[in-house]
């Protein structure tokens, strides 16, 4: 039985098991892929005190710095279902059955996907959810970002250095990125922007993509773009599927947290892109894996027998 068994290896899921691990108790960390998103990510800028580092990078440090201490890593092992009570059960798709006396849920989000015709039958084949991972295979190719927030003007920004030519779409009227970024987008020369636009369809040829069909929001005609590849950037999605009916769960499917990273089950403690907490960043996910750790702590000298 661990004291504390972290699900999620990302930047939550590390900070939750070293804090844990620090106070000499039995910790386990149960994760599907060890670095989480921070694997697809490339430059990290705001990685306070370190001006500028690399997902992999970064990911291969989190689990090193983990691996300094006694913590049981169960990596590649997916979580199906919690089971609360005196001891928590964290069922494992292979079946196993694991026991802790406080868990921490640090599962992440991923990336929300348009839900139009062709876009899961070209996954792969051009439609794809990673500029960082991708970007490269459309060298001197003509791409679409879909989606103006942040996430789809850096995708769109990275993608022009790359590819011959990136069309942004944004379904509402004005672009919702930082001002920084949309100037940096405006002023380069290989870009088009298109608000109001709707995707509407994918098209390929079986093998694969060859172009978008999109309506002009404000005149509902049908445009074709035709182009090699799609990144699909709209807004994340909280893995939280396998939770619901255990913990209480927000509108959009967030854990809700308290301040101290408790869930609405005692003993169970959430942390990250997971929770309700505002701003999914690194930094943020690591301070409120921390304190999920040292919460689960107070909860254990509170309730274990001495
Ligand atoms: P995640 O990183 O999502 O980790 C979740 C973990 O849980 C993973 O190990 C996953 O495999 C595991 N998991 C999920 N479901 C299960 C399950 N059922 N069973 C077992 N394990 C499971 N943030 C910044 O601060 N700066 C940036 O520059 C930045 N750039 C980004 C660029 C990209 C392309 C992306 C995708 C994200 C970026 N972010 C950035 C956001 C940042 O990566 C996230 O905020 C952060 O990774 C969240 O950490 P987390 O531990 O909460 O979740």
């Amino acid at each position: 039985v661990f004291d504390v068994l972290v699900v999620g290896g990302g930047p939550a899921g590390a900070a939750a098991a070293i804090y844990a691990a620090r106070k000499g108790i039995n910790t386990g960390v149960v994760a599907e892929r060890f670095g989480g998103q921070v694997l697809d990510t490339m430059a990290i800028e705001n990685f306070i005190s370190v001006k500028e580092t690399e997902g992999p990078k970064l990911a291969a440090a989190l689990e090193q710095h983990v691996k300094e201490y006694d913590v049981d890593i169960m990596n590649v092992q997916r979580a199906e279902k919690l089971i609360p009570g005196n001891t928590i059960g964290v069922q494992l798709a292979s079946g196993a059955t694991l026991q802790a006396k406080t868990v921490i849920l640090a599962t992440g989000a991923r990336w929300r996907s348009m839900n139009v015709p062709g876009e899961q039958e070209y996954r792969n084949k051009g439609v794809t959810y990673c500029p960082h991972c991708d970007g490269p295979l459309f060298k001197g190719k003509r791409v679409a970002v879909i989606g103006g927030g942040n996430s789809g003007v850096e995708a769109a920004i990275d993608l022009a250095g790359i590819v011959s030519h990136v069309t942004l779409l944004e379904f509402g009227s004005q672009l919702r990125a930082d001002a920084v970024l949309q100037r940096k987008l405006h002023s380069l020369p290989n870009v088009t922007v298109l608000t109001d636009a709707q995707t509407t369809e994918v098209t390929g040829d079986t093998t694969k993509v060859n172009g978008l069909n999109y309506t002009d929001r404000k005149t509902g005609q049908s445009h074709r773009i035709e182009l090699e590849g799609i990144f699909v950037q709209i807004g994340l999605l909280p893995n939280t599927e396998w939770l619901k009916g255990t913990v209480e769960l927000s509108k959009t499917g967030e854990i809700v947290v308290d301040t101290h990273g408790r869930t609405s089950v005692p003993g169970v403690f959430a942390a990250g892109d997971v929770t309700t907490v505002p701003y999914k960043q690194i930094v943020i996910a690591m301070g409120e894996g921390s304190k999920a750790a040292l919460s689960a702590f107070d909860h254990l000298i509170r309730t274990s027998a001495p």
